[in-house]
């Protein structure tokens, strides 16, 4: 790991903007339904204060169109990490107003301000750098420990850092140190999991991988576009017409390549997509006119269970059905049982495969659980992310 950490700069006594990430759900009347997010800043946040460091919190929370909106408010997160850490968080009413800059300014050590959501103002996502630089105004440090928005390069996820020694803080240091590991330097056999709906949002993951991998499972609706390419009859199943032809290219570079890339030989297949449809088990190469890949079959859950289970490292990302219907949510509980009972390092990447594992009570069972969908994509793609980026090298 080369980009330095909190760990490599002195604290003591300085204001520390750390750009978090605590878009939490919120329900109707405004009260917090999932406070994990909060909850996996704790670390960095407490070392803050343990060190005596004046902390300055910003993050976005939901989508508001420009300017102050209640419903957006981060008061809420504000009232929850009060309670997470045992002592008062000091809540701004505006993000580079005069308030935030007086409170910012009135900071002592170990104390903790939680700036107004920094998307009410709309230069955030433009990264305009005289919003970065009023922002940085308040600070004589930037932590980002914002994994889930390091893909995008705005004025608190990337901007702050022409203006501020910039490092990570131990959220974004885990992300990096297990999947850089994994995708520089795996234990092998490295086993790569992809699912979900369309190949089009994986092709870079795949490609990226397939360099690196020594086997490639393919679930998921992804999965009928590549038996498509076989030259197997799909029935309905859904599937990218223009992405057949990259399927068999995928394919055919796996074999030069010696990596056993594995497709479902049976599946749960239904007659309309919806969870009581009439269902039945049927072999990749007998799928029946009229019907529709749901969900991978039971032949397929044990050829892809026994992969992870002699695997070292397994990277995950994508459901291998509509998990979303419970009779077609077996393939993807049966893979993230057999992640969780594997040896291997494991890592999940964000969304909905991260989802089900929560749901299944696996969590506490895989190495390592992406706190970032679309940037954990992208890092498994191989991009370089801009709010890793411009951190200081060590
Ligand atoms: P993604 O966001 O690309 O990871 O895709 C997740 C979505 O893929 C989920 O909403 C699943 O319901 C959907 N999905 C998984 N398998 C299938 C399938 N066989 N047919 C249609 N949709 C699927």
């Amino acid at each position: 790991m080369n980009k330095k950490t909190i760990e490599d700069i002195d604290v003591a006594g300085k204001k520390v903007i750390v750009r978090v990430d605590f878009n939490v759900p919120l329900d109707a009347n405004g009260k917090i339904t999932d406070d994990k997010r909060i909850v996996g800043a704790l670390p960095t946040i407490k070392y803050l204060v343990d060190k005596g460091a004046k902390t300055i919190l910003v993050s976005h929370l939901g989508r508001p169109k420009d300017g102050f909106e209640d419903k957006f408010s981060m008061k809420p997160t504000a009232v929850r990490l009060g309670e997470l850490l045992g002592k008062n968080v000091i809540m701004a009413k505006d993000v580079i107003g005069e308030d935030a800059k007086a409170k910012a300014a009135a900071l002592q050590s170990g104390e903790v301000l939680m700036l107004e959501n920094v998307r009410f103002h709309k230069e955030e996502t433009k990264n305009n750098p005289d919003f970065a630089k009023e922002l940085a105004s308040m600070a004589e440090i930037f932590v980002n420990d914002a994994f889930g928005t390091a893909h995008r390069a705005h004025a608190s996820t990337a901007g702050l850092a022409d203006y501020l020694p910039a490092v990570c803080g131990f959220l974004i240091k885990k992300e990096i140190e297990i999947m850089g590991k994994a995708l520089a330097n795996p234990a092998r056999p490295f086993v790569a999991i992809l699912g979900g709906a369309k190949v089009s949002d994986k092709i870079a993951v795949i490609e990226n991988l397939i360099d690196k991998v020594d086997t490639l499972i393919i679930g998921g609706g992804m999965a009928y576009t590549f038996l498509k390419a076989k030259g197997y009859n799909i029935g309905t199943s859904i599937c990218e017409e223009d992405k057949v032809e990259l399927a068999k290219n995928l394919m055919e570079k796996a074999a030069a390549k010696g990596v056993s890339l594995l497709l479902p030989s049976d599946n749960a297949v239904a007659k309309e997509f919806n969870n009581d449809s009439e269902k039945q088990i049927v072999a990749s190469n007998a799928m029946p006119d009229g019907w529709m890949g749901m969900d991978i079959g039971p032949v397929t859950i044990e050829k892809y269970a026994s992969a992870i289970k002699d695997a070292k490292t397994v990277i995950w990302n994508g459901p291998m059905g509509v998990f979303e219907f419970a009779n077609f949510a077996t393939g993807t509980k049966e893979v993230a049982k057999a992640l969780a009972e594997s040896g291997a390092i494991s890592i999940v990447g964000g969304g909905d495969s991260a989802a089900a594992v929560e749901q299944l009570g696996f969590a506490d069972k895989i190495t390592h659980i992406s706190t970032g969908g679309g940037a954990s994509l992208e890092y498994l793609e191989g991009k370089i992310l801009p709010g890793i980026d411009v951190l200081m090298n060590k």
